[in-house]
């Protein structure tokens, strides 16, 4: 039956008629469209799927999970999308040499009642990493201790963070938040990777949040 629906629609080109057709589909059917064949949809096609599964309130899940499948299919592998990722020069000092990762850093500030505690996710090369994460926890083993109770709590949640980061950072590895990271913008990144510039903006505004 589904088969048979795409060569109808591969015989059918008009745009109307292929709204009208997704429109009469029960969800069922249309969720099972999405996830097993929206690789091979022409691209309208595609767009007017999404914006049937979007208006009738179908999970958000599915439409993120056709964008991945339709991206696998189309455009490059994971690995491709974190290499370049890592291959671009680093945001913070726009050096090349080193392949940038990425970790969350740990500060906590306190003042008697009143404890702040900033986990910031950052992309970078090692050494910014590393400059960033030493300066994260120094500030925290300052400013940290001096709220009760969070003050304390906090304080040693953010050390012990911050000294896995710096393993993560020497490990050279791509760390787990690099690899969430870029599944999680994977849209964002096919958008953009063709363009230098843009792709430095992204990453720049990432440790600007
Ligand atoms: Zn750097």
């Amino acid at each position: 039956m589904l088969i048979s629906f795409i060569t109808f629609i591969a015989m059918q080109p008009n745009i109307e008629q292929l709204k009208a057709t997704y429109k009469n589909l029960p969800s069922d059917k249309l969720i099972n469209l999405a996830i097993s064949e929206a690789a091979s949809l022409r691209p309208e096609a595609f767009e007017i799927l999404k914006t049937e599964i979007k208006s009738r309130g179908l999970d958000n899940d599915i439409t993120n999970g056709i964008d991945a499948q339709f991206i696998d299919t189309t455009s490059l592998a994971f690995d491709d999308y974190v290499l370049l990722i890592r291959s671009q020069p680093c945001p913070v000092c726009n050096s090349a040499k080193q392949p940038l990762n990425a970790v969350v850093i740990g500060t906590v500030k306190s003042f008697i009642l009143l404890t702040r505690y900033k986990r910031k996710l950052m992309i970078a090369c090692p050494t910014c990493l590393q400059q960033a994460n030493q300066k994260g926890t120094s500030t925290t083993a300052l400013l940290g201790w001096w709220g009760l109770p969070w003050g304390i709590i906090r304080s040693a949640q953010a050390l012990t963070g911050n000294m896995k980061a710096n393993k993560k950072i020497r490990a050279n590895e791509p760390s787990d938040t690099l690899i969430a990271f870029i599944k999680t913008n994977i849209g964002v990144i096919e958008g953009v990777r063709t363009n230098q510039q843009s792709l430095q903006l992204m990453l720049d505004s990432v440790n600007k949040r």
